[in-house]
């Protein structure tokens, strides 16, 4: 892995700028949920993970509870994971088509997925103050990821917050409105597309479906050029 980027991950896993987070996480992996009793929980902030090359980035707003916050790895052991690992497979952007633990030999096609936020918040409400302190480590992926082309952004709340720091470091007034599908190009040139986020809920209500994410994805795949 990139040193650099190796680095910024160190500070990532020991980073305690949020009390009430951190405090959370603690609480989470002590409590656990009835089908991990017996698991031990990661328990600490969750970076991204892929490939420092990377010309796709796929972004959501945090960690969840029993999913990141469980394996260590984002969008890995929850449902949502489950929904998005089988539509990365079937345009073949990842090798698997789900995404269990950090040993589970997945493999992403010049990907790189990561969270907003690093640390999962009650009821998956950050607090502001909490979005703009975890913002510089987004900034920093974005930095280091030279050759990303396209942001898919999972979910209102990414879109949104992904918008609002790259306004806040491009002094842009632009109006962005969240659609899935929808393509936006970025000031620094890279294009931000705008997708329903895959949670239960959503998929249960038929609010995202299959062909709907795998047409997201192709897109994707076919402006990254990956
Ligand atoms: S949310 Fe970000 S800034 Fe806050 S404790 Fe977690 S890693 Fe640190």
């Amino acid at each position: 892995m990139d040193i650099k980027l190796k680095k910024l991950n160190k500070t990532i896993i020991n980073c305690k700028k949020c009390p009430r987070l951190t405090n959370f996480i603690k609480k989470v992996s002590l409590e656990k949920r009835k089908q991990n009793i017996n698991e031990k929980y990661w328990g600490k902030p969750v970076t991204g993970f892929g490939n420092i090359n990377a010309k796709l980035m796929i972004i959501g707003l945090a960690p969840a509870a029993h999913g990141g916050t469980r394996t260590g790895r984002a969008f890995t052991g929850d449902k949502s994971g489950d929904f998005l690992f089988k539509s990365l497979h079937s345009v073949k952007i990842s090798n698997q088509d789900f995404s269990k633990n950090i040993n589970d030999g997945l493999k992403l096609r010049s990907t790189y997925i990561t969270n907003i936020l690093k640390c999962v918040p009650p009821e998956d409400k950050p607090f502001n103050n909490e979005l703009i302190k975890c913002s510089n480590y987004f900034i920093k992926e974005i930095d280091l990821l030279k050759n990303v082309r396209v942001i898919v952004a999972l979910g209102k709340v990414s879109f949104d917050n992904c918008l609002k720091i790259y306004k806040k470091k491009f002094k842009i007034n632009k109006k962005f409105v969240f659609k899935h599908g929808r393509k936006y190009i970025l000031p620094d040139n890279k294009v931000l597309i705008a997708s329903y986020h895959p949670s239960p809920r959503n998929v249960n209500t038929k609010v995202i479906t299959v062909p709907m994410i795998n047409q997201l994805f192709k897109s994707a795949k076919k402006i990254s050029k990956i």
